[in-house]
Protein backbone atom coordinates (compact mmCIF):
# COMPACT_ATOMS: atom_id res chain seq x y z
CA UNK A 1 0.00 0.00 0.00
CA UNK A 2 1.15 3.68 -0.72
CA UNK A 3 0.59 6.72 1.00
CA UNK A 4 -1.60 9.75 -0.46
CA UNK A 5 -0.23 13.42 -0.67
CA UNK A 6 -3.03 14.80 1.73
CA UNK A 7 -1.65 18.51 1.79
CA UNK A 8 0.95 20.69 0.74
CA UNK A 9 1.63 23.73 3.22
CA UNK A 10 4.33 26.43 3.04
CA UNK A 11 5.53 26.68 6.34
CA UNK A 12 6.53 24.01 8.47
CA UNK A 13 4.71 25.32 11.62
CA UNK A 14 1.37 24.79 9.55
CA UNK A 15 2.34 21.81 8.53
CA UNK A 16 3.38 20.37 12.34
CA UNK A 17 0.15 22.01 13.46
CA UNK A 18 -2.11 19.63 11.26
CA UNK A 19 -0.01 16.75 11.48
CA UNK A 20 -0.39 17.00 15.12
CA UNK A 21 -3.76 17.68 15.26
CA UNK A 22 -4.09 13.98 12.57
CA UNK A 23 -1.93 12.08 14.79
CA UNK A 24 -3.52 13.26 17.69
CA UNK A 25 -6.62 11.66 16.50
CA UNK A 26 -4.45 8.49 15.45
CA UNK A 27 -3.88 8.61 12.14
CA UNK A 28 -0.62 7.87 10.93
CA UNK A 29 1.11 10.85 9.37
CA UNK A 30 4.27 11.27 7.22
CA UNK A 31 5.92 14.69 6.81
CA UNK A 32 8.14 15.40 3.63
CA UNK A 33 9.95 17.90 2.31
CA UNK A 34 10.63 19.17 5.90
CA UNK A 35 13.91 18.91 5.93
CA UNK A 36 13.93 21.44 3.01
CA UNK A 37 13.08 24.30 5.06
CA UNK A 38 15.88 25.67 7.68
CA UNK A 39 14.92 26.05 11.27
CA UNK A 40 14.63 29.73 11.33
CA UNK A 41 12.45 29.88 7.49
CA UNK A 42 14.24 32.58 5.89
CA UNK A 43 14.27 31.30 2.12
CA UNK A 44 12.20 32.25 -0.27
CA UNK A 45 8.43 30.67 0.61
CA UNK A 46 8.49 29.25 -2.65
CA UNK A 47 11.14 26.59 -2.21
CA UNK A 48 9.20 25.62 1.04
CA UNK A 49 6.88 23.33 0.56
CA UNK A 50 5.82 20.74 3.24
CA UNK A 51 3.61 17.91 2.10
CA UNK A 52 1.56 15.10 4.74
CA UNK A 53 1.01 12.11 3.09
CA UNK A 54 -1.36 9.45 4.74
CA UNK A 55 -2.65 6.36 4.44
CA UNK A 56 -5.75 6.44 1.54
CA UNK A 57 -8.06 4.84 4.04
CA UNK A 58 -7.66 7.67 6.77
CA UNK A 59 -7.55 10.66 4.04
CA UNK A 60 -11.66 11.01 4.55
CA UNK A 61 -11.21 11.39 8.49
CA UNK A 62 -8.21 13.54 7.71
CA UNK A 63 -10.71 15.85 5.87
CA UNK A 64 -13.06 15.49 8.60
CA UNK A 65 -11.09 17.26 11.49
CA UNK A 66 -9.10 19.78 8.52
CA UNK A 67 -13.11 21.49 8.44
CA UNK A 68 -13.56 21.41 12.09
CA UNK A 69 -10.38 23.06 12.50
CA UNK A 70 -10.96 25.44 10.15
CA UNK A 71 -14.50 26.29 12.03
CA UNK A 72 -12.71 26.86 14.96
CA UNK A 73 -10.24 29.06 13.91
CA UNK A 74 -12.98 31.06 12.62
CA UNK A 75 -15.35 30.92 15.84
CA UNK A 76 -12.07 32.16 17.00
CA UNK A 77 -12.26 35.08 15.57
CA UNK A 78 -15.55 35.79 16.86
CA UNK A 79 -16.69 36.81 20.07
CA UNK A 80 -19.28 35.53 22.13
CA UNK A 81 -20.58 37.61 25.57
CA UNK A 82 -21.42 35.23 28.59
CA UNK A 83 -25.12 35.80 29.52
CA UNK A 84 -23.99 35.58 33.14
CA UNK A 85 -21.11 37.94 33.66
CA UNK A 86 -21.09 39.55 30.38
CA UNK A 87 -17.72 39.48 29.62
CA UNK A 88 -16.29 38.31 25.85
CA UNK A 89 -15.06 35.04 25.39
CA UNK A 90 -13.55 33.74 21.87
CA UNK A 91 -15.98 31.85 20.10
CA UNK A 92 -14.64 28.46 20.31
CA UNK A 93 -14.52 28.38 23.93
CA UNK A 94 -16.80 26.03 25.99
CA UNK A 95 -16.65 27.66 29.23
CA UNK A 96 -16.50 31.65 30.32
CA UNK A 97 -12.94 32.26 31.49
CA UNK A 98 -14.29 34.75 33.67
CA UNK A 99 -17.11 33.18 36.05
CA UNK A 100 -16.99 29.26 34.35
CA UNK A 101 -20.51 29.27 32.70
CA UNK A 102 -20.96 27.13 30.45
CA UNK A 103 -22.02 28.89 27.07
CA UNK A 104 -24.95 27.67 25.24
CA UNK A 105 -23.71 26.48 21.85
CA UNK A 106 -26.87 28.51 20.62
CA UNK A 107 -24.28 31.19 21.33
CA UNK A 108 -21.33 29.95 18.72
CA UNK A 109 -21.06 32.20 16.15
CA UNK A 110 -21.81 30.01 13.47
CA UNK A 111 -25.13 29.59 14.76
CA UNK A 112 -26.34 33.00 14.80
CA UNK A 113 -26.51 36.44 12.51
CA UNK A 114 -23.57 38.51 13.18
CA UNK A 115 -24.99 41.61 15.47
ZN1 LIG B 1 -19.14 34.56 32.47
Amino acid sequence: MTRVRFAVYRTVGEARLLAGVLEGAGLSVEVRGESLAPLSGEIPSTETWIELWLWPGDAEAARELVSELEENREAAGQEVSCPRCHEGNPGNFELCWSCGLDLPSTLRPRLRAVS
